[in-house]
């Protein structure tokens, strides 16, 4: 039988709310049947009923009216996770009245508007017994695993150099009227960190993901380059990771013409690895005394995320959909390969909180 979900945003016009409805479908594991879709009554109908073809009874005024009527309904009717793809300054309300209802959550990044909010979530989804992921849909690449696997088996000896830049420059000019740039550069609604907030922290997720490293001190140069912008648009981060390795975190809103690309280099004593976005399926090795190896994919729907979404990067749907995988195989007590969880949203806002400390105090380091 299916899991059943609902979603808290992801309403008509949102970004990326189609996309959990598709990922977390791609599998045939799961289907949307309920969902709060809009912070308007109106909206969250039309959307539920045009955009996702739910039946009315399903499409809720409100999260909080979801969450008590879905709890009310028969188990084998009821959802049993939800899906929260709203502003990140309602992650924190929404999981937690999720959790208080008793229902498994899978909640967009960054995890909350604040470090003090993300500890409370933890406490609560301890007590809670509940699921909690966190999508970090990058960490979803095939060709990543790989090399995370790669460093874990000690190929390249203990690390040396872990660089990750994430560039984008949609932001590069004024977007006061465009709906995502308007709470994305607002810190009501985003939290303290801007373009760091937003996509630095898939950067600094995957550092660490791909080395199996916790990042301990962290030294911050953020940048306003808009005019009148309120949260960082630009930025570079020194980092130290336990063991010794050392790194740089950039990441740009402002990247005029741009569109979105993120790269990973990671170097030890013995070799390396380099991936990109662009090209997800290929992962360069490279070897201190033997010669360099171009990695692919296997042509396995398994191994090689190819499918992809209009406008998104390639392999970007399959990616997202294999955190799902990975978070329906726990939901089924199955054996899986982990997804990112609650710790890691966690430590996300940990590091923005350390990284804008860093930057407000002159660039000094700070530690984690
Ligand atoms: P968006 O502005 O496009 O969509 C937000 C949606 O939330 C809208 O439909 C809006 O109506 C709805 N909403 C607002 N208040 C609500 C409320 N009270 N109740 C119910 N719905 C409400 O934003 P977005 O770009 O889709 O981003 C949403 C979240 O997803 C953010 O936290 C963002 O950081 C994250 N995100 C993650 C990725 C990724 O790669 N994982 C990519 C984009 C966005």
């Amino acid at each position: 039988m299916k899991l059943r979900f609902g979603m808290v945003g992801g309403g008509e016009g949102s970004m990326i709310g189609p996309v959990h409805r598709l990922a977390a479908q791609h599998s045939g594991e799961a289907e949307l049947v309920c969902g709060a879709f809009s912070s308007t009554p109106d909206r969250s109908y039309r959307s539920g009923q045009r955009l996702y073809q739910l039946a009315a009874h399903r499409c809720y005024a409100s999260y909080s009216d979801m969450f008590a009527k879905e709890a009310a309904l028969p188990a084998d009717k009821r959802m049993n996770f939800v899906v929260i793809a709203t502003p990140n300054h309602l992650h924190f309300p929404v999981a937690m009245a999720a959790l208080a209802a008793g229902f498994h959550v899978v909640c967009d990044k960054p995890l909350t508007h604040d470090f003090n909010q993300a500890q409370l979530l933890r406490r609560r989804v301890l007590d809670s017994g509940l699921q909690f992921a966190v999508t970090y849909n990058y960490s979803g690449y095939a060709m990543l695993q790989e090399a995370r696997d790669l460093v874990s088996r000690g190929s390249f000896g203990s690390l040396r150099r872990i660089s990750c830049e994430y560039l984008q420059g949609w932001l590069a000019v004024d977007m006061r009227t465009n709906k995502q740039a308007q709470w994305r550069t607002d810190p009501v609604r985003a939290g303290s960190a801007g373009c760091f907030g937003d996509i630095g922290s898939h950067g600094y997720h995957l550092m660490e993901y791909v080395s199996g490293l916790p990042v301990t001190w962290v030294c911050a140069d953020l940048s306003k380059h808009v005019p009148g912008r309120q949260l960082d648009d630009d930025g570079n981060v020194l980092l130290r990771f336990a063991g010794g390795a050392k790194g740089v975190l950039s990441a740009s809103q402002v990247a005029a013409g741009e569109d979105n690309d993120i790269q990973i280099k990671v170097f030890g004593e013995l070799g390396g690895f380099s991936w990109r976005l662009g090209e997800p399926d290929i992962l360069n090795v490279r070897w201190l005394s033997e010669p360099n190896e171009v990695r692919r994919a296997k042509n396995d729907a398994e191994l090689a995320p190819k499918r992809s979404i209009a406008g998104a990067p390639d392999g970007y749907l399959d990616a997202f959909a294999e955190i799902y995988r990975r978070f329906f195989a726990q939901l089924k007590g199955e054996s899986h390969r982990g997804f990112p969880t609650i710790e890691e949203g966690v430590r996300g806002m940990q590091f923005l909180a350390a990284v804008v400390r860093s930057d407000e105090q002159g660039a000094t380091w700070q530690p984690l």
